[in-house]
């Protein structure tokens, strides 16, 4: 019984023993286990850390590439706006719309100040990348501003450096570029002789200023070649439109000058009606586009409603505008005068 009861016991011992053993290491495995998971788990949170930081760093890269592909796109309009024009007070328009673009620091004091100073460098025929720097005050503004108007200017300078060199042109030149039209100068000088003749022969004159409808919708819509071929094409139709001894002058971008010696109102209204139709009537076919447009006309007469060249041509000018003002695509006659 006693032998028995030792067998059994010690079983029960080497029982006990062998779980007991067995709970321990799996216990130690647990531990190990664990352990490792721990350290995998910090190894992860600290990859996770870099990730962040470099998605960070690329989304910053990201917006700041934007911005300067943004700034190249708005440096290429500038410049196309610029090499579109020989106008200059389209573009000192231009100018003034890059100041507040770029330079948006620029009170509007100092944007009419540069203004000045680049219309004197262009009457001086002095246009340089160098001098249009120096004529913004570049103090306190932040160096990235500094170089972007450093950038700008240089659009800046070739652009007016067209614009002088064009007017220079236009100065010495009768005839208009463009069109073959009298340019404005020349227009006036034969305009005053025109005028001078009427006194001595008591005669009259009708002028006509003719200006297009939202031609600048023309050029946005269908770029300044598209346009130019359109002001020579008007300026054409003008000139086929009056008889052989009146005078047609280019008076200014978009506008026209019409002298016709001799003539009473009625005819002068008969002819301007005979433009803004032929106008009108058909459509001009520029490269591969087919433009509709109008013109709307101001109409005056020496002597009965100015008394020198200027007056007329300011009564004609009001004229125009009120044909402007009431719809377009029409004649006005201008107030007779009062004195
Ligand atoms: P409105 O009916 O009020 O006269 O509108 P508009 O658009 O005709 O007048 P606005 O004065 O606003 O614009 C005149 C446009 O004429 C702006 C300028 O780009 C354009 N222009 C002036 N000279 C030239 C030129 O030589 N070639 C071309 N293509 N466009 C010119
Ligand atoms: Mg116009
Ligand atoms: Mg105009």
């Amino acid at each position: 019984m006693s032998q028995r009861l030792i067998l059994w016991l010690s079983t029960w011992i080497l029982v006990c023993a062998g779980i007991a053993l067995l709970l321990g290491r799996l216990h130690g495995r647990f531990r190990t286990d664990r352990k490792r998971i721990t350290q995998r788990e910090g190894a992860l949170k600290e990859r996770v850390k870099e990730l962040e930081s470099e998605r960070e760093r690329w989304q910053a890269s990201t917006v700041e590439r934007e911005r300067s592909i943004q700034e190249i796109g708005g440096l290429y309009q500038l410049s196309k706006q610029f090499l579109a024009t020989l106008d200059w007070e389209e573009a000192q328009q231009i100018t003034q719309e890059a100041l507040a673009k770029w330079m948006p620091s620029f009170k509007e004091s100092d944007r009419n100040q540069y203004l000045q100073r680049m219309k004197s460098l262009v009457e001086q025929g002095q246009v340089s990348v160098e001098a249009l720097l120096q004529s913004i005050p570049l103090a306190g503004t932040d160096f990235s501003a500094r170089d972007r108007w450093a950038i700008v200017s240089g659009q800046l300078a070739l652009g007016l450096q067209r614009v002088s060199l064009y007017r220079q042109v236009q100065e010495t030149a009768s005839q208009d570029g463009l069109t073959g039209l009298l340019v404005r100068r020349n227009f006036l000088e034969r305009l005053d002789d025109e005028i001078d003749r009427a006194l001595r022969r008591s005669a009259s004159l009708a002028f006509l200023m003719v200006d297009l409808d939202r031609f600048k919708q023309v050029n946005d819509t269908y770029g300044h070649l598209v346009g130019d071929v359109v002001l020579r094409e008007i300026a054409r139709r003008i000139h086929s439109s009056v008889r052989e001894m009146d005078l047609v002058g280019r008076y200014g971008g978009e506008e026209f000058a019409v002298a016709l010696p001799d003539a009473g109102l009625e005819l002068g209204i008969q002819i301007a009606e005979r433009i803004r139709l032929g106008v009108e009537e058909a459509p001009i076919h520029a490269y591969d586009e087919e433009i509709r447009i109008t013109v709307s006309i101001g109409v005056a007469l020496y002597p009965l409603h100015a008394a020198t060249s200027d007056q007329l041509i300011e009564k004609g000018d009001r004229a125009m505008y009120k044909a402007k003002a009431l719809g377009r695509n029409q004649t006005v006659t201008a107030a007779e005068r009062t004195t």
